[in-house]
């Protein structure tokens, strides 16, 4: 009896009869550039202050953790500033729990949710998990979403909730604050949450403004983000939100209790502690993001603009033949799924190297 069969014989729910479990695969490669980590690891004063925290946990490790998290809250909002306060903030393990429990309390059966592909793949399977209805919005020609088209649909549709992701995962363009302002506006009417999903914010490029400037005034205004990107702790697992107090009561309502674990939370705060240092890379990983840009243009490749630490590039015949070349060079990227695309993670300048010079000799360029 394989797999499949032994759980069609358990009495599972009948939405998850015949799926199979989401995920990117996690294969042993030398260049990882398919989940949009950051490659570069913790640096070493980071590391020490971690370790240094989570010892001191170990201490009380048999009691239950603060079940406010508290401290990180505070040390969440210092590091987003916009005067925003631990009022404002929740944090769960990985944006990916912030975003289910905000689909728990503020979707559920009878309600529905719309993003707008191609935009993150976990929208609807969190929707899904959460009984909530996923409505597929539409973009205009090269993924673009305009103020007046997203406002048009979200009236048309009368969501509870608005998933804009920004920058966008997989195409990594930001969304201008016209978007969301719209989105808003236009989300009056149903009383929608409007959710920006920010996860590779510290990634923009100078001068592009963040959802957390158009808090203030707006109740239903989420902005979503991580630790996972920009300072390396993927493995950590600490996502947050920003957002008014009362959003945060609201999740208070469905989280469990004492979700982050007490290694978590002072490996957070003291990475946030270590930020200077942990953020550094930032720029390096920009870098090599423009330089990829750059090079997929001279190689006759469509690379989508990006604010992100990875590239959406068209223009490819065979993608999949491009994608296991690459991983018979021992570098792993990303196959969206879209015809034509992949997407690559910008990782150090060594790996982007072998990467770029991987493509060339793939593409005969
Ligand atoms: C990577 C990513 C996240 C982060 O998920 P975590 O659960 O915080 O690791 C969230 N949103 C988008 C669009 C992402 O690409």
């Amino acid at each position: 009896m394989d797999q499949f069969e032994r759980l069609s014989q358990l009495p599972l729910r009948d939405d998850l009869r015949g799926q199979h479990p989401y995920g990117a695969p996690q294969l042993d490669v030398p260049i990882l550039l398919n989940v949009n980590e950051n490659t570069f690891g913790v640096p070493l004063d980071a590391r020490e202050a971690i370790l240094k925290a989570v010892a001191n946990e170990l201490d009380g490790l048999n009691r239950y953790p603060d079940r406010e998290f508290t401290e990180l809250r505070r040390a969440l909002a210092a590091y987003l500033g916009h005067d925003l306060t631990e009022e404002n903030i929740w944090a769960a393990n990985g944006s990916n729990e912030v975003l289910q429990q905000l689909l728990q309390a503020f979707g559920g059966p009878g309600r529905r949710a719309i993003g707008f592909p191609p935009t993150y793949s976990m929208y609807p399977l969190l929707a899904s998990g959460t009984g909530t209805a996923y409505v597929t919005g539409v973009r205009a020609e090269g993924y673009a979403l305009t103020a007046e088209s997203a406002a048009r649909q979200v009236r048309e549709q009368a969501p509870n909730i608005v998933f804009l992701c920004s920058p966008n995962n997989p195409t990594g363009t930001a969304l201008g604050l016209d978007v969301v302002e719209a989105v808003y506006e236009a989300g009056t009417a149903s009383q929608a949450i409007v959710i920006v999903d920010e996860a590779y914010a510290e990634f923009a490029h100078a001068g592009t403004p963040s959802a957390l400037s158009l808090l203030p005034g707006r109740p239903r205004l989420v902005v979503s983000r991580t630790m996972s990107k920009a300072f390396a702790l993927a493995g950590a697992r600490v996502g947050y939100l920003a957002a008014a107090p009362e959003v945060t009561d609201a999740v208070r309502l469905v989280r469990l209790p004492y979700h982050l674990s007490a290694i978590t939370q002072a490996t957070a705060v003291a990475a946030l502690r270590n930020s200077d240092s942990l953020l550094a890379n930032v720029e390096h990983i920009k870098v090599q993001r423009d330089r990829i840009v750059n090079e997929l243009t001279a190689m006759g490749l469509a690379p989508s603009p990006s604010d992100s630490n990875f590239v959406f590039f068209g223009g490819l015949a065979n993608p999949q033949a491009v994608w296991e070349g690459l991983l018979a060079d021992g570098v792993l990227i990303r196959d969206v799924g879209i015809p034509g695309h992949l997407r690559v993670t910008a990782g150090t300048e060594a790996e982007t190297t072998a990467f770029l010079e991987g493509l060339r000799a793939l593409l005969g360029r």
